[in-house]
């Protein structure tokens, strides 16, 4: 494993970077108060100055067919950003047309990926229920009427976006098991409801959705009739690896805000920077931060490599949700009194970090995988 990062990855990273401050983040105003993608952020996200869908696809569905080592470290600078866009960047490069290329029909990977790959439409999965546990005792059934399917169920915390989302995975029990369904939306069965505004990540709601007698023709199943769970948590493995490193790009912000605030803030006479507790903070902010990135580049690179990695992913994961909290209180505390007001981006990014600790498992689910693994 190479440590260093090609020229063409760090200029990359910098294009990137450039992007996020000076394009995305100003367009992103709306979402915070008003709840609302703004059709200009869209724009830019579609036709923008440098791709942003598409970019892991293979090349033959209209994708850039980035390796997960090129991929995630330019996330990275993606995350530094507003919350919600490295949210739609993690899940539709990282996410979402991964298990259509695995287990789909070239019927199905034709019909959807290279809409994927443009951004023309995109993805959600309706995993998350109110009354089961995310996994195996999920309670959305099916019952057969000639060659569909009826489902009924209820999932909520629902990533969607009303007018772009058109594709869903939906999950529910068929004779066979838990069976993956691939639904086009809109369609009157699938009844999309906004939750409650969440504490962070914000911008257009999470959603609650109901499959009220949802009929879905049973060319659109995708893999095999009851192996649903592989595909629901199969997509998890790399998408672990990318909220780790969306965890390390978040945390980065925050110190870099932390460094710039104490640079200037004056107290009792001398800047925050020469005092000893506070390059104390920086020093174990930095560490932490430049160790979760091995983690996880450990992890990517094994998974570019074909090696097993599931256990390096939770660990990735697990280890980014812990640092970023610890370097958001960090870097809260530097900031003193007013840290904790809207006046300095980082009470948004504090609240945002937090939402972490449920994408792709929480870090309970994280230590029983890699306990499982450790004591089987
Ligand atoms: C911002 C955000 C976006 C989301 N987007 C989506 C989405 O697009 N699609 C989707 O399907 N879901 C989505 N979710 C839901 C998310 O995947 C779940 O919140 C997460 O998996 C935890 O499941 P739960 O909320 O049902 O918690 P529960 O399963 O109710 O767990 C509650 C607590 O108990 C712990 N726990 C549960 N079971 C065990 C166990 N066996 N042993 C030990 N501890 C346990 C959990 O770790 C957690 O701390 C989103 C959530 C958030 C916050």
């Amino acid at each position: 494993m190479d440590f260093g990062l090609t020229p063409e990855l760090l200029d990359l990273k910098a294009q990137y970077r450039e992007w996020v401050h000076g394009t995305l983040d100003p367009l992103c105003e709306p979402m915070e108060e008003e709840e609302r993608l703004p059709d200009a952020l869209v724009e830019e996200l579609r036709h923008g100055k440098l791709r942003f869908f598409g970019l892991t696809i293979p090349k033959e569905y209209g994708g850039e067919g980035w390796a997960a080592g090129k991929w995630l470290p330019v996330l990275e600078e993606i995350a530094r950003g507003y919350a919600m866009c490295r949210m739609i960047a993690h899940t539709m490069n990282g996410l979402f047309w991964r298990p259509l290329y695995d287990h789909g029909t070239e019927e199905q990977r034709r019909k959807y990926l290279p809409k994927l790959a443009t951004g023309e439409i995109w993805a959600a999965n309706a995993l998350t229920e109110p009354e089961g546990g995310t996994g195996r005792d999920i309670n959305a059934t099916t019952t057969k009427d000639g060659e569909y399917y009826i489902l009924s169920g209820h999932k909520w915390l629902i990533t969607q976006f009303p007018e772009y989302t058109k594709l869903f995975y939906c999950f529910a029990a068929t004779e066979e098991g838990m069976t993956c369904f691939l639904v086009d939306a809109p369609d009157e069965g699938l009844v999309l409801e906004p939750m409650k505004r969440m504490m962070g990540c914000r911008g257009p709601r999470h959603y609650n959705v109901y499959y009220r007698d949802l009929r879905v023709h049973e060319s659109q199943i995708l893999g095999e009739k009851g192996r649903g769970l592989d595909i629901a948590l199969g997509m998890l493995h790399l998408s672990r690896v990318s909220i780790a490193y969306c965890g390390v790009g978040t945390a980065q912000r925050m110190l870099d805000l932390a460094v710039a605030y104490a640079k200037k803030r004056m107290t009792f006479g001398k800047l925050l920077s020469t005092r000893q507790a506070i390059q104390s903070n920086v020093a174990q902010m930095a560490t932490e931060i430049e160790a979760t990135r091995l983690l996880a580049a450990k992890a990517a690179w094994k998974f570019d490599q074909g090696l097993d990695m599931v256990v390096d992913a939770s660990m990735a994961k697990m280890f980014s949700e812990q640092m970023t909290m610890r370097v958001a209180e960090m870097a809260l505390r530097m900031h003193g009194g007013v840290g904790f007001t809207e006046a300095y981006p980082l009470e948004r990014h504090f609240r945002d970090c937090r939402s972490f600790h449920f994408e792709e498992g929480t870090e309970e689910i994280q230590k029983l995988l890699i306990a499982r693994s450790l004591l089987k």
